[in-house]
């Protein structure tokens, strides 16, 4: 197994741009979330369903003040359909807090969790913009507001499945600007020890691309899934981490389950968010022989692999994507992930490494 590989901080991916100043160690301080909340410059960025609402001119996210959004919410930390975001790094803005942070204070505002206020005045305001209905929708979105979707969903969706203590079976309550759950309950044992809070939580799911020994191909696999039969994509291993589990172990381990073959080496490339629900996608790239036999009985997770030279895969790769939001491959018939995924990333590093190496062989 290979040590970390040296990688950029940010790269092209969807929900995977840092556009906010998390400023996390704010979200407890009541008197910034006071100015916060009240500043006429103050964004709300209002989710239905865990959907934005886009303008149809120029797809950008709808984006409420607070005189637009009157006592939807209440102005105080302990909101369940608020999140504190961040502030903007683009926007040019007049807020400061401390003489020193600096930015456009956004919140996510679940309005379909109001909480019985005036939820009808907001759907009112939104009635010029169009909610997003599906996946396909949130891959318009530019990468920096894709990003920003995936940091909303990820908690508002959290507030809405950890309304009880795992403990004691109290009501929770949010705190921090609904990043952070505390028990209702005093006497709860949650609320005596160290670790007497909840906090959302993120699922580490590996995702691998498989290369042989001399880096001339691709292991493309295609998944048994039922959705999957249907498009017949064709993609890389993937499954969540286990818990005391090494990121270079479990891609081993799913590889050897997936395909029954042994890996050499392990290299980690990469991170994705993926907010549905909350998910970040590590993406790795695995060497294996490509002379032992693939068995995909152990699992039975996918319906069939195949070894594809690099040079094919590279000129599928440089395909636009279909309408199905795929590659789609006639002369091979196959169906490979667009190029907003983890998946077409690795294939890439594999086929772009590849080509270093054939263009440094002599003559
Ligand atoms: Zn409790």
């Amino acid at each position: 197994m290979s040590t970390l590989a040296t990688r950029p901080i940010t790269h092209s991916l969807h929900y995977s741009q840092e556009v906010l100043n998390r400023v996390s160690f704010l979200r407890k301080d009541p008197q910034f979330l006071e100015e916060a909340l009240t500043h006429a410059e103050t964004v709300f960025i209002p989710f239905h369903d865990y959907m934005p609402f886009v303008d149809e001119r120029n797809g950008v996210m709808a984006r409420l003040h607070r005189k637009e959004i009157g006592d939807v919410i209440e102005p105080k930390n302990s909101a369940r359909n608020l999140v504190f975001l961040g502030l903007s790094l683009s926007a040019k803005s007049n807020f400061v807090y401390s003489a020193r942070y600096r930015g456009t204070p956004t919140f996510a505002l679940n309005v379909s969790n109001t909480g019985g206020l005036e939820a009808s005045q907001l759907l009112e305001v939104l009635q010029s913009y169009r909610k997003l209905e599906s996946f396909k929708d949130l891959n318009r979105l530019t990468l920096e507001e894709s990003s920003i979707v995936s940091q909303a969903r990820m908690y508002l969706q959290w507030l809405d499945t950890h309304k009880f203590c795992s403990i004691c079976g109290s009501k929770t309550i949010a705190a921090d600007a609904g990043t952070r759950l505390t028990c209702s309950n005093g006497d709860c044992v949650s609320n005596h020890r160290v670790s007497n809070v909840c906090f959302p939580r993120t699922d580490a799911v590996v995702i691998s691309a498989i290369t042989n020994r001399d880096n001339s191909k691709v292991l493309l696999c295609k998944s048994g899934a039922p959705r999957n039969k249907e498009r017949k994509l064709y993609s890389c291993v993937s499954g969540f981490l286990e818990p005391s589990e090494t990121l270079e172990v479990a891609v081993a381990r799913e590889i050897w389950e997936e395909t029954g073959l042994n890996t050499d080496k392990v290299d980690i490339l990469m991170s994705q968010p993926w907010p549905f629900p909350n998910n970040l996608m590590i993406g790795c790239v695995a060497v294996a022989d490509d002379a032992q036999i693939p068995d995909l009985t152990h699992d039975c997770e996918l319906d069939e692999v195949r070894w594809v030279p690099c040079s094919v895969l590279e000129s599928i790769l440089s395909q636009e994507e279909s309408s199905s939001g795929f590659i789609q491959d006639e002369a091979t018939g196959l169906n490979l992930p667009n190029n907003k995924s983890v998946a077409y990333m690795l294939m890439s590093y594999i086929v772009d490494k590849s080509k270093a190496k054939t263009n440094l062989q002599p003559n």
